[in-house]
């Protein structure tokens, strides 16, 4: 199928053309048809997999045919995190570039007076996080009566975010008259509650079964004790001489330590979290896709919404508590058709953790234990079930350097030679540990 027999107008297939795409994604082909013809679509899609042109081209499409010259908003987006706002806005100005609309997205964190200025010269579609529309909403600086589509993108973020009351207090003030789209990595019985509230006799489209990872992403694990963690991670990027890495945590400290270690082991790295301001946060993700930074270290919040081509290597240091973030973090990698390679580092207090991913994910992810750094930490949950150990032959998890502690050195001694033997050495190697 071509994007041509979508019913696109010619100035947005030219736009798609320029930016490379030569047929639309499985979630463009089924969902543009219902938007085109005016319904509501609830579909499950996960990023990477083209999901934000699957609403964009059929709305800017929709808002070009009945041209309305007015200042105030007819299109609302919702998104989760500021960089998903940007991200998004991103998308509309490319797809749009042939067509005359506005386009403005609003996020907290930055200046609100430039918002103002913009929302006040008028703007066609708006692309905002739900805490900095509520703050323009009691200001009295945006009008949304004239909103004739909503989109909830990320919706499951939304509400893992707490943005419930939020959206309601949004709606409410939206014409009952409109088109309604939900965009969601899963359907959880919220999700489904939400659609009900808000959408009308929706279309759903599911493109991949409900929590699936996507199948171009390879997926492994490798067992070891926390404290190692570290150093088996720079070991995998500088054995494997991944140039281009995004490693998550599940806090914001753990994120900036981890980043600062990885510099003093010498890889270029930076951590994004929520603490970090928007300009910081914009720079590190600039150095990153300029591959001036190896390493980037992200919490799952400040993560949703980076749109970074070709990433080929998300590495889960810890384990998320929600299985379903899993999905969402390595659907960093492998986007749009492309390779990647997702790797757990899974410490035996997150062993369960691990396994209610997998029940998830319902793929056999292959675990390796890396020599040199044997697990010492007793199983959560399960206990006393035997880690695996290197299942890979000469590859599975090894470089070729001698790694100081050697096979069976589980004491802390052993563990202590490695760490001082094994970094270095190891770098800029190119075997296939992973
Ligand atoms: P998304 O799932 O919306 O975050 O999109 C993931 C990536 O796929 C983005 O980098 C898009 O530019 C890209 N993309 C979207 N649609 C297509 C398409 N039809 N063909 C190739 N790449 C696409």
């Amino acid at each position: 199928m071509s994007f041509d027999s979508l019913g696109l107008k010619a100035e947005l297939l030219h736009a798609v053309g320029e930016q490379g795409y030569t047929r639309p994604t499985p979630i463009q082909e089924r969902a543009i048809p219902f938007v085109m013809a005016g319904r509501d679509v609830m579909a499950s899609a996960q990023t990477g997999t083209g999901k934000t042109a699957a609403f964009t081209l059929p709305l800017l499409h929709r808002l070009s045919e009945q041209p309305h010259h007015q200042r105030q908003p007819r299109a609302l987006i919702l998104t989760p995190t500021r960089e998903l706002a940007a991200q998004v806005n991103e998308n509309l100005r490319a797809y749009g570039r042939h067509i005359k609309l506005r386009s403005l997205e609003i996020f907290g964190g930055v200046n609100i007076n430039p918002q103002i200025t913009k929302l006040q010269r008028g703007v066609d579609v708006l692309v905002a996080t739900p805490g900095r529309l509520i703050d323009h909403m009691q200001r009295g600086t945006v009008d949304l009566s004239r909103i004739e589509f909503l989109v909830l993108d990320e919706a499951d973020r939304m509400l893992d975010m707490g943005f419930r009351p939020a959206i309601e207090r949004i709606v409410k003030v939206l014409p009952k008259k409109r088109q309604t789209l939900l965009f969601s990595a899963t359907f959880s019985k919220e999700i489904t509650q939400l659609a009900q509230s808000y959408l009308e006799n929706p279309e759903r489209v599911e493109t991949s079964p409900p929590n699936s990872t996507v199948e171009a992403i390879a997926q492994q694990a490798f067992r070891v004790d926390q404290k190692d963690k570290r150093e088996v991670l720079s070991w995998l990027i500088g054995s494997n001489n991944w140039q281009q890495v995004l490693v998550f945590t599940r806090t914001k400290h753990g994120a900036n330590r981890l980043a600062r270690q990885l510099e003093t082991d010498g890889l270029p790295a930076a951590a994004i979290h929520g603490n970090k301001s928007q300009g910081a946060r914009t720079k590190a993700l600039s150095e990153f896709k300029k591959s001036r930074i190896r390493v980037l270290v992200a919490t799952d919040i400040a993560a949703r919404g980076l749109d970074i081509d070709q990433l080929p290597h998300v590495v889960n240091y810890d384990i998320p508590n929600v299985p379903e973030d899993y999905v969402h973090r390595i659907g960093r990698t492998g986007r749009a058709g492309r390779d990647g390679l997702a790797v757990s580092l899974v410490a035996g207090s997150e062993h369960g953790l691990f396994e209610d991913i997998r029940k998830l994910v319902r793929v056999d992810i292959p675990t390796y234990g890396v020599e040199g750094y044997e697990p010492t930490e007793p199983l959560s949950r399960e206990a006393g079930k035997t880690p695996a150990r290197r299942g890979r032959g000469n590859g599975g998890g090894r470089g070729n350097g001698n790694r100081g502690g050697g096979r069976g050195a589980r004491n802390s001694a052993g563990q202590k030679s490695a760490r001082g033997g094994g970094r270095g050495r190891n770098r800029g190697q190119q075997s296939r540990a992973a």
